[in-house]
Order: C-alpha cells, then structure tokens, then sequence
C-alpha cells in the first residue's frame, strides 16, 4: 500500500516508527514540516526533518524525543564559552547533518536533495520530502513583538502568551517535487499526531498541498495530538487557542477541515464522536498514547486499518 504521511517532529516520529515497523518502508513517503527550520550559528537546521529522519534511522534519542540518541553536546558548551547563544541545543554528531546540509544548500542544491542524500547516507528506505524547497517559516506574535518559532519553542520554552501565528513565506512557496504526486498517488493519507497549528498548518499554508488533500482518491485519516481538552505534549493547545480552534478532537478535525475523512481519537474522547459525524468525519476510538514500540505499532494497525474502502 502507497502511504504518504503528513508529519512534524516528535509525536510523528513515534507513529512513523509504528507505519515503518507495519508496511514496507519503501512504500512510505513523509511530507516535513520546514517552518521551524532555523539558522543557528551560521548552519541550517531542519528540526522536524531530522526528527523523522533520525527516527526513521533508527537513531533518535528516545528520552528527549528528539535528537541523536548517546549524544554529546561539547560543541555547545565550546560556542558558551566563546560567548555565543545556546539556548538551541545541537549536539556533536547532529552538527554533522547542519554542516552537510548547509554547505550544500549553498553549493545551490534543493533541500528536497539535500534530504533525500541524508536519508541514503543514513540508510532510511522511506522517502521524506520536505513540504517545499522554498523558505516558510512559522512566527509567533506575543505581547512583545514577532518571534520565531524557535525563539517562542525553544528560547521561550513556549511560556510567553501567543496572540497570532503567521506563515512567512507560504504564499510565494511551491510545493517540493514529489509532494502533490505522493498525495495524489497515495493509497492512504496519514496526517500523523501533530501539532496542527505549528507542525501540520505550516505544509497546509503551501499553495496547493490543502487542495491536492481535497482531491486526494485516497481517505485521510489524522491521528489526534489532543486528548481530552489538552494536548498530550508541548503547547499545541495554547496556539489551537490563538488560532480560534478549540483544544479538543473536534478542534483538530476543524483544523483539518473538509479534506479530512478520519480522526483517530483517544477513547476517552468518545463523546465527540456524534459532533464529528455531524461534520462528515468518522471517529475511530484507541489507545493513542504512544508511550513505547508495541504501543507505536499497535496506533500505527488503528491506522491503516481505519482506511475502509476507498469511496
Ligand atoms: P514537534 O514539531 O516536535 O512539536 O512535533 P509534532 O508537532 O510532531 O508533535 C507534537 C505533538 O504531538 C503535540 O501536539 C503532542 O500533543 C502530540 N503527541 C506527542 N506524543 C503523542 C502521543 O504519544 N500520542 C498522540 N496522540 N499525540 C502525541
């Protein structure tokens, strides 16, 4: 079966390892967020790219969520004693990924080739595209000013107030090569437990990615990142909230509205159930903690089994 998934960092790390571990990789394609991507200390750095792509590797660190696991961090403590900002943190071995990629961005290769040599070199049989070659990137208005989303994520440990959240750069962005035909072709569309507003709105604010959604003959099931009235990690509530959605599964179905066929949604959420169906979207009750492998595999079975026949 032709996956095509729709991911940010860590909660779609753990579902794609539970899809890698249930179908042939080489039949999974990830379209990444790129609109936290940074440049730190000179190097570009692709957090949610490299989150799937270490996870799909088999070498994420599974503690952290993100990352390489036995990771040192000597580099950083170097860049502090000359003076430098560390509040983001890259690790030893990580930096290899930023310095590869970046001197090959400015060698003029596309992030797109850039990612799919990384993914070779690391031995990722599935393919991971990022959401365009072209600069998006997420910022978050608070009472003092506009902040990436790093500083706002990272910096600020998401405890400052978000008043809006905008998408530089989406209008004038096109989809990377590959995105709209690996939706288009896909058997099933995954729109993995995500942050929908700074993880999942970031590749739906790509000209033509929603729509290609929308026309998709495959089903899109998502899988909910909100259980009960929060969210299960990180402040995906709090910007739910700026951007008008409610903090609930039938929030995130609102977000993934009307392209969205499917919500995977935790049992305990079972009283949305009849609002979802009132809005044309079928609730699928489970156990969507993905606390460790088994639980990763069994969500990632929910998931392809949810697909039904292809109307
Ligand atoms: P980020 O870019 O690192 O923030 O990564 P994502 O956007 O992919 O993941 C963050 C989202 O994943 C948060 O909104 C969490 O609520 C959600 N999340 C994390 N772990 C789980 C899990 O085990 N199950 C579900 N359903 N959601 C999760």
């Amino acid at each position: 079966m032709r996956l095509t998934a729709i991911a940010g960092g860590t909660g779609a790390a753990k579902l794609l390892r539970g899809l890698a571990a249930a179908v042939p990789r080489s039949s999974l394609t990830v379209i990444g967020n790129t609109g936290d991507d940074a440049e730190i200390w000179g190097l570009h750095v692709s957090p949610d790219l490299d989150t799937v792509m270490y996870a799909l590797a088999g070498r994420l660190d599974a503690a952290r969520g993100w990352g390489l696991a036995g990771e040192t961090f000597r580099c950083l403590e170097a860049m502090g004693d000359l003076g430098a900002e560390t509040w983001f943190n890259l690790g030893d071995r990580d930096l290899a990924t930023h310095l590869y990629r970046t001197r090959a961005l400015r060698e003029g290769r596309p992030l797109s080739a850039v990612t799919a040599e990384l993914c070779r070199r690391l031995s990722v049989a599935a393919r991971i595209l990022p959401m365009s070659d072209e600069p998006v990137r997420t910022r978050v208005r608070t009472p003092d000013g506009w902040l990436s989303f790093q500083e706002y994520f990272v910096r600020e440990k998401a405890q400052v107030q978000v008043l809006d959240v905008e998408y530089a750069g989406a209008p004038a962005a096109r989809p990377a090569p590959g995105v709209l035909e690996a939706i288009r072709a896909a058997e099933l569309v995954v729109v993995c437990p995500s942050n929908p507003v700074t993880s999942v709105g970031p590749v739906l604010a790509v000209p033509g990615i929603a729509e290609a959604l929308a026309a998709a003959r495959a089903r899109v099931v998502a899988v909910s990142p909100i259980v009960g009235g929060a969210a299960v990690s990180g402040p995906a509530g709090e910007l739910m909230r700026a951007r008008g959605l409610t903090v609930s599964a039938v929030g995130v179905a609102a977000a993934y509205a009307p392209w969205l066929a499917t919500l995977v949604m935790d049992r305990s959420d079972a009283p949305h159930a009849a609002e979802l169906a009132r809005r044309g979207v079928k609730a699928v009750l489970a156990d969507i903690l993905m606390t460790d492998r088994d639980r990763e595999i069994a969500l990632a079975r929910v998931v392809l089994d949810s697909r039904g026949p292809v109307d």
